[in-house]
């Protein structure tokens, strides 16, 4: 039995999650785009609001996110 993230791959169709983080400046809180495929990553983003940009630390497992960080 594939896995149902095999068959999503397969197909070529994206995982990417989309989750609310905010930030860590202003508060102003956004909606990103984690690829769920990467099981650790690490980046960095701009705030829409203030422009100031932060790291974004995401964690995945099994094609969800399961931890959402946001440093300054
Ligand atoms: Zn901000």
């Amino acid at each position: 039995m594939p896995t149902w993230q095999a068959i999503l791959q397969e197909r070529g169709w994206a995982m990417n999650e989309s989750e609310e983080v905010l930030c860590p400046y202003c508060g102003q809180s956004m909606e990103l785009l984690i690829d769920t495929t990467v099981r650790n990553q690490r980046f960095t983003t701009d705030c829409e609001v203030c422009c100031r940009p932060f790291e974004v630390i995401a964690e995945c497992d099994d094609g969800e996110v399961v931890s959402l960080d946001t440093q300054a």
